[in-house]
């Protein structure tokens, strides 16, 4: 789950960290009292949509950027309703942007220098990893493609949590010194027991600056949380916002079923998610494109099975399905009759291949095959991802 900037300031907040003052605003008439809560004449007007990029986004209607600075009250209100209800694209929102349902107003700071500061997790050490580079602001990705060296990971063992060593070694490739370095020694230690105890997947803050008074402060704010986690975080449920999100993942979650949703057009139905990966592969693999990722689980009921029916073919991109059970815990039987089951409650109106195997199989294509319902029945994985992708290119 990710949240927005606002929210994941009020957390840095929360654990003393500087950020800029700032006030959010959901509807035009807040603009006046918002305004006069922050005491500076120059203000940083941010659209908060859950996406980075917004400094060098453009809106629809051709406005650029959804971080502007407006040198007084009247600008920032004006450059507020031209934001609001707005629609966004930035290089991580895709084409068709995001509404932009939240403005965030801040003071305007001076930089002295731009940092780079990240923790999340390291997919190949399955450890966190705190990356901090001098080279922050709107270049990064440029900076990490073209002078790599310039950015610097210390990876982090759970076990024994970050060691003031470890601290030490950053805050001195980021060339602090003095009272900085122990300011930024302690930013460090903060973000990595905020990273820790609520779960995180990502704390991202670029750039976090140094004004010119010499303080450490974060100027923008990027925080994504395991969703699997989020049972013991209440606090961080509250944040969640579901305009952000898509609407086929929302209805899947209420039935927990591990749905992504894509944008090719061979839907896929499978236990479990190394399989349902391996599923995705296949299908690439032979040429095809998959519209979903889907995990029902190894002890999906009846019910789940036809939700997930439903949530995939509300997706109107979708050509064609491919279930691909392995019965271990799940017998073959129980899913060959939920599938029937589905497919009574709503019509299956694109091409169906089923792929089972494992416990019950022989009963659960028998059950199949007397069902009526018209399904493509295959024994092998590479055979059913050939099979849907003439299905639907024919
Ligand atoms: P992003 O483009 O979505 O990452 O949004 P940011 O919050 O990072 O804002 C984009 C850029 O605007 C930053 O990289 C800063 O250079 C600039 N910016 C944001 N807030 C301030 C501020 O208070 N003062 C100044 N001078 N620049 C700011
Ligand atoms: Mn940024």
């Amino acid at each position: 789950m990710n949240i927005h900037e606002y929210q994941a300031k009020a957390l840095f907040e929360a654990c003393n960290i500087l950020v800029a003052k700032g006030v959010v605003i959901h509807k035009l008439e807040e603009i006046p009292e918002a305004l006069n809560q922050i005491s500076s004449d120059r203000y940083v007007v941010k659209a908060q949509i859950h996406a980075g990029g917004r400094g060098k986004g453009v809106f629809v209607n051709s406005l650029k950027g959804g971080v502007k600075i407006a040198e007084s009250k009247e600008e920032a209100s004006a450059l507020a309703r031209e934001m609001l209800g707005n629609t966004l694209i930035t290089h991580q929102t895709g084409p068709k942007g995001r509404k932009v349902n939240a403005v965030y107003f801040s003071e305007l700071l001076t930089i002295d220098k731009e940092y780079y500061l990240a923790v999340l997790l390291d997919s190949v050490s399955s450890q966190p990893v705190i990356v901090v580079s001098t080279e922050g602001g709107m270049e990064i990705e440029k900076v990490a493609e073209k002078t790599p060296d310039k950015i610097i990971k210390v990876l982090i063992d759970p076990s024994l949590g970050l060691r003031p060593f470890q601290s030490r070694y950053i805050t001195y490739c980021l060339g602090f010194q003095g009272k900085q370095a122990s300011q930024m020694s302690g930013i460090i230690n903060t973000l990595y027991n905020l990273f820790y105890e609520k779960d995180c997947s990502l704390i991202e803050i670029n750039p976090l600056i140094t004004t010119l008074n010499g303080d450490i402060v974060a100027l923008d704010a990027k925080v994504s949380f395991d969703d699997n986690a989020l049972f013991r975080h209440p606090d961080i449920l509250e944040m969640r916002d579901l305009n952000e999100e898509n609407p086929k993942e929302i209805e899947a979650s209420k039935y927990s079923l591990n749905y992504v949703a894509l944008d090719g057009n061979i839907a896929c139905m499978v236990n479990g998610a190394g399989l349902a990966m391996a599923t995705m592969d296949i299908i690439k693999h032979y040429g095809g494109n998959p519209a979903n990722f889907l995990d029902i689980g190894g002890g999906a009921t009846t019910q789940q099975v036809t939700q997930a029916f439903k949530i995939i073919l509300s997706d109107s991109n979708v050509k064609g399905i491919l279930v691909n059970i392995f019965g271990g815990i799940m017998q073959c039987d129980i899913i060959a009759a939920g599938i029937i089951e589905a497919a009574k409650a709503i019509k299956i109106s694109v091409p169906l291949v089923v792929r089972l195997e494992g416990t019950n199989v022989d009963i659960g294509k028998k059950l199949l095959e007397e069902s009526g319902i018209e399904i493509n029945s295959v024994d092998s994985l590479s055979e059913a991802a050939k099979n849907i992708i003439k299905l639907v290119n024919p």
